[in-house]
């Protein structure tokens, strides 16, 4: 009798209802969001972004299942500014860049760069933009040619893009190479010749050569040691501030990412968790998962411990998401709802947004 009572008070959530319903609720916040004029101070709005791929296709080529890498990702950029993107392997956060670059064609959403929605530009329409947006690629040893010398390199994109005359493309290659820290006679030096920090400074240059407003850093600095990694990152920042680039940052240590970024995005199997400047995500993190991830980054002083959050259990796999709110498989705090109802992605403070159901009950 007491167990029948408990029955009667535990809501009972129907799936395919709250996925009906969570579906609608999304198509019509997208087609408003869709609606709003650009923002004209933004070099680059991000709307809704998805990408899938296809697992499984019938014969008709009808695909039956996918893997949703990027699911409703949003942001806004300005010049001079630099997002970072965190998260765990897999997140998505490398494949967010990608698409932005439309090295992957998204699957859904808008991505508006300087004033102009990209989204469905073909690869005509995108030469000139390519020249704007550039990327930096985590491993210096594999993404740079073996048999080109630095000057090759670095010229390349220079003539292709018409950036200056042909006569002064040498003269403005070794200035180039002069900003990003490269001395004159590594002109005719090959990669192999080079450490991992020297051929990372390479691949900077290259993507700065035609003068781009924005610089996608895939994981920079991963492969670097730490002495290196710093005189990367300075080196960025020197650049940001010479050519007011815009960045994002993505990377998985979180000490990178509090000194270079402005704003940042915490990704978890593809969604954004929370988004906000750097100095509200670091002062108030809301979600449960920025708690952990911050909760594992060592504290030098012995006086101000942190308790670890131990998050339970693998990541699960994008191919199969859990329902509700994606991250309940591993969250300390999951209840019930969150293991059907996928929480909103709401504004707590200015600028400070997160999904989280416990966030919900607490603000009303
Ligand atoms: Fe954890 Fe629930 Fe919040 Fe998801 S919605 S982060 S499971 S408390």
């Amino acid at each position: 009798m007491a167990d029948e009572k408990v029955m009667e008070n535990v809501p009972q959530y129907d799936d395919a209802v709250l996925e009906k319903e969570f579906q609608e609720k999304r198509q019509r916040q997208i087609a408003e969001d869709f609606a709003k004029p650009f923002d004209p101070d933004c070099i680059l709005e991000v709307r809704h972004l998805r990408k899938c791929f296809p697992l499984k296709k019938t014969i008709t080529g009808k695909v039956t299942k996918e893997l949703v890498a990027v699911d409703d990702v949003s942001f806004k950029l300005k010049a001079g500014e630099t997002l970072g993107i965190v998260g765990e392997s897999g997140c998505g956060k490398t494949t967010t860049g990608r698409a932005i670059l439309k090295l992957h064609q998204p699957t859904g959403g808008q991505i508006i760069f300087n004033g102009e929605d990209i989204t469905h530009f073909d690869s005509k329409q995108m030469r000139p933009i390519r020249q704007q947006m550039q990327i930096i690629f985590q491993d210096p040893y594999s993404s740079l040619p073996p048999r080109s010398t630095v000057g090759g390199i670095l010229s390349e994109p220079v003539e292709v893009h018409g950036i200056v005359p042909k006569e002064q493309v040498k003269d403005y290659v070794l200035e180039l190479m002069d900003k990003c820290g490269l001395r004159d006679y590594y002109y005719e030096r090959y990669p192999h010749e080079f450490s991992g920090g020297q051929r990372q400074r390479i691949c900077i240059a290259r993507a700065l050569s035609v003068n781009p407003k924005l610089v996608i850093c895939d994981e920079p600095v991963s492969a670097l040691d730490v002495s290196i990694q710093a005189q990367i990152i300075n080196l960025l920042k020197k650049l940001q501030r010479e050519m007011n680039l815009a960045y994002i940052f993505i990377s998985h240590d979180l000490s990178v990412v509090k000194f270079i970024s402005d704003k940042i995005g915490v990704m978890y199997l593809g969604a954004m968790m929370e988004f906000g400047t750097k100095e509200d995500i670091f002062r108030n993190p809301l979600h449960p998962y920025t708690k952990a991830l911050f909760s594992a980054v060592p504290n030098p002083d012995p006086d101000n411990k942190t308790e670890r959050i131990k998050l339970e259990g693998d990541i699960p796999s994008p191919a199969n998401p859990p329902k509700g709110c994606r991250f309940h498989t591993r969250c300390p705090y999951a209840t019930e709802k969150c293991k059907h109802v996928v929480p909103e992605y709401r504004e707590y403070e200015p600028g400070h947004f997160a999904a989280c159901h416990m966030l919900e009950q607490d603000n009303g």
